[in-house]
C-alpha cells in the first residue's frame, strides 16, 4: 500500500534531505525547492516510509529502483531547465523524478519499457494531480518522434552509448543529461546541441544506475 498522507513529521525529513544535498554540492534553488514539496515516500510501500528520506536509491519491484534523492538532484540540476520547457525522459520507474521535474513547472514526457511499472504509475493518484506529466509505454531508445523536438531529455538507465535517435530529438539549443557506461559505472554527461548536427560534450561525475535495455517488456 502506498502511503497518502503527508505530515509535519515529512516535512522535516524533507528539509534534513535538501540541506544534506545542500552540503554535497546541490545549489540550484529550483531544484532544492521541488524536493522540499515532492513527497518521496508517496513512491515507496508504506513499510519504508521512515527511509523514504534517506539519501539512498532503492528497490521498487521489477528489479529496478527509485534513484537517489542526490543522483535526482544531480541530474535535474545539469538539466537547467526554464518552466514550460519540454522535457523527454527516459525510464520513468518509480515516477519520482518525473514528479520533481513537474513540480518545477516543466511539461514533462516519460517513457518506461516495463509495462506493469508504466501501468502502475497510471493509477497513482499523486502523478496523475500532475497535469504537466504525461506517460509512455515504450522504448527509451526510440524517444517520442511524435512530440519531438524537446528542450531537454533526461536518460535516468545506465546507456550503452548516446542514442542517435534521441539526439535528433533535441531541439538547437537543447541539452540532453546521461549516464554513459564506462567501466562497471556510468559517467554522466550532458550533450549540448549548439546548431543542427553540431554537439558539445561535458563530463561529469561517476554513478551507478540499471541498466537502459532495447525494446519494450510486457511481462506481467
Ligand atoms: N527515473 C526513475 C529511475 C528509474 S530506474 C525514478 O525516478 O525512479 C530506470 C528505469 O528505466 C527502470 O524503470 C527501467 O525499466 C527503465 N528503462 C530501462 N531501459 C529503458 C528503455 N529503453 N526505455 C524506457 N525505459 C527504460
Amino acid at each position: 500500500m502506498r502511503p497518502s498522507e503527508d505530515h509535519y513529521r515529512h516535512k522535516g525529513l524533507r528539509k534534513k534531505l535538501v540541506e544534506e544535498l545542500k552540503t554535497k554540492g546541490i545549489t540550484d534553488e529550483r531544484v532544492l525547492e521541488a524536493i522540499l514539496a515532492v513527497p518521496r515516500h508517496y513512491f515507496l510501500d508504506s513499510a519504508f516510509t521512515s527511509i523514504a528520506y534517506d539519501d539512498k536509491a532503492f528497490p521498487i519491484g521489477e528489479g529496478q529502483t527509485i534513484s537517489q534523492p542526490y543522483t535526482v538532484a544531480y541530474q535535474t540540476q545539469l538539466l537547467q531547465c526554464k518552466p514550460f520547457d519540454k522535457v523527454l525522459e527516459i525510464g520513468t520507474g518509480s515516477g519520482y523524478q518525473a514528479a520533481v521535474l513537474g513540480q518545477m513547472g516543466v511539461q514533462v514526457f516519460s517513457i518506461e519499457r516495463q509495462k506493469k511499472l508504466f501501468d502502475t504509475n497510471k493509477e497513482f493518484s499523486y502523478l496523475k494531480s500532475f497535469r504537466n506529466i504525461k506517460l509512455f509505454f515504450g522504448d527509451g531508445f526510440e524517444g517520442l518522434p511524435t512530440f519531438a523536438p524537446f528542450d531537454k531529455v533526461i536518460i535516468t538507465a545506465a546507456a550503452p552509448h548516446i542514442p542517435e535517435k534521441l539526439l535528433q530529438q533535441l531541439k538547437v539549443g537543447g541539452v540532453m543529461v546521461i549516464p554513459v557506461n564506462e567501466d562497471d559505472v556510468q559517467r554522466m554527461m550532458r550533450i549540448t546541441k549548439t546548431e543542427e548536427g553540431v554537439f558539445q560534450e561535458e563530463r561529469f561525475d561517476r554513478f551507478s544506475f540499471v541498466p537502459m535495455l532495447e525494446g519494450k517488456s510486457n511481462h506481467q
